[in-house]
């Protein structure tokens, strides 16, 4: 069995989120605002104005996780191929 230890912590080892456009894909920190007519306040993609996802960093490869679908084992979470790999071992 083999670990990576390869931790992708930035200045400040921030939890913050990112984001995932589900329309276009583009990843963000600040989901974009906007006020409909009648006041009502939509978050969205502010490069498309799509619908979007929380995503996080994949605790054993350190990618984003590209999808809607994560995996959470124990306090980690996992993309779609490290939790194929963890569960195959
Ligand atoms: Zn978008
Ligand atoms: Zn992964």
């Amino acid at each position: 069995m083999q670990f990576t230890t390869t931790r992708l912590c930035h200045s400040g080892c921030s939890n913050s989120n990112m984001y995932l456009c589900l329309d276009c894909g583009e990843l963000f920190q600040e989901p974009f605002m906007y006020v409909e007519k009648h006041g009502e306040q939509q978050m969205c993609c502010p490069y498309c104005k799509g619908d979007y996802v929380d995503t996080f960093r994949c605790d054993e490869c350190g990618e984003w996780i590209c999808s809607d679908k994560y995996y959470i084992i124990g306090k980690r979470k996992y993309c779609d191929e490290c939790c194929m790999k963890i569960s195959l071992e």
